[in-house]
């Protein structure tokens, strides 16, 4: 196989400055990274290329040689793989950077894990909203070690296994695969004596109050994050986030339908044949209702924008009254008797209705 000009394996132009050799070469080594094609033979072949053609033109001796000599100018002096512990021995601060974790620095900052809470509400505070204060346990940097994690008078050593470095390197074919430290994880460094408060591990459990808004119209499984009031981040790094989730204890007055309340009126069959003034309650207290007369069983009585409010809006949804009519069971002799004079009292008018009808029947009949 010919060998490619270094230039066109990084894609760049002959006078490419130092930053844009830097850039292409890190775009060709993360896009054929052997870690990304496992087993991938020809990203293997363009990962190595990529790396001898940027280990030359980065080198600003051997990019004037290349460019007057060609690679005769740089094979067999400085130019040139022997094997691949020299791609990654050269490419150190590139690969930390791609790889997140380098050799010289040790161990990255990392973003604090996020939690959860489940927060159990009345109905009210759902449909009102309220300020509750949480306590929410999480880990914090240990007082006694100071985050360190090693006994008081002691300081964690430097790692014999990767020699302080976090990373050990593994072969795979023809390269070899940086790969975090198993002794210390990556750390560097390892607690010989741990602190005893925290066990070695630089955190402590701490319970943490904190005020939290309700707002107005929350539902069961709704979410409410937090900023920042997650797990304390270690090595500076951004702490996680809270997320609150709302459970919604039932109201025996009120069913809920999305933002709209149903409230179940029983009356007795007098009220609704007679009609009659009356409250009914509310989420903000008992509201006046007017039943209308001659109202049906299962009709429902539309009382507007006194529902539920809607998450983060200015709406509320409608209390809807459902009417059950309600027959007696139990008559004394006196209601029983009134009863049947007012039934008898309803035929009479039905006859007296029917008769009329068909008079005029009869009447339009004749004509
Ligand atoms: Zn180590
Ligand atoms: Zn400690």
């Amino acid at each position: 196989m010919s060998q490619r000009d270094y230039y066109e394996v990084l894609g760049v132009s002959r006078n490419a400055s130092e930053d844009e050799l830097k850039k292409a070469y890190r775009k060709l080594a993360m896009k054929y990274h052997p870690d990304h094609n496992p087993g991938d033979a020809e990203a293997e072949q363009k990962f190595k290329e990529a790396a001898e053609a940027y280990d030359v033109l980065r080198d600003e001796n051997k990019r004037a040689r290349y460019d007057r000599f060609g690679f005769a100018g740089v094979q067999g002096g400085g130019g040139g793989f022997s094997n691949a512990d020299d791609i990654f021995s050269h490419f150190g601060d590139i690969f930390g950077d791609l790889f997140g974790f380098s050799q010289q620095s040790g161990p990255r900052a990392t973003r604090g894990a996020d939690l959860r809470y489940n927060l159990t509400v009345t109905f009210l505070q759902a449909a009102k909203g309220d300020k509750v204060t949480l306590s929410i346990p999480r880990h914090a940097t240990c007082p006694d070690c100071n985050g360190s994690g090693a006994a008081k008078g002691t300081k964690p050593e430097r790692c014999r296994h990767c020699n302080g470095t976090g990373q050990v390197r593994r072969s795979q074919g023809f390269f070899q695969i940086a790969m975090p430290c198993p002794i210390c994880h990556g750390e560097g460094k390892v607690i010989v004596k741990p602190c005893p408060c925290c066990k070695g591990e630089g955190l402590v459990v701490d319970t943490h109050k904190l005020d939290v808004h309700i707002p107005p119209g929350v539902d069961n499984g709704t979410r409410l994050r937090v900023r920042g009031e997650g797990e304390a981040g270690t090595r500076g790094g951004m702490p996680g986030d809270l997320y609150v989730v709302i459970n919604v204890e039932e109201d025996p007055r009120f069913e809920r339908h999305g933002r709209d309340l149903l409230h179940h009126l029983e009356i007795t069959f007098v009220q609704a044949a007679l009609g009659f003034r009356t409250t009914v309650p509310g989420i903000d207290g008992d509201l006046p209702l007017e039943i209308p007369k001659g109202v049906q069983n299962g009709e429902i009585l539309q009382i507007k924008e006194q529902g539920m409010p809607q998450l983060n809006r200015e709406t509320r949804g409608d209390l809807l009254i459902a009417i059950h009519v309600k027959t007696p069971t139990h008559l004394s002799a006196k209601q029983e008797e009134l009863l049947r004079e007012f039934e008898k009292l309803s035929e009479e008018s039905f006859l007296e209705k029917a008769q009329k009808k068909i008079k005029q029947f009869m009447g339009v009949d004749d004509n």
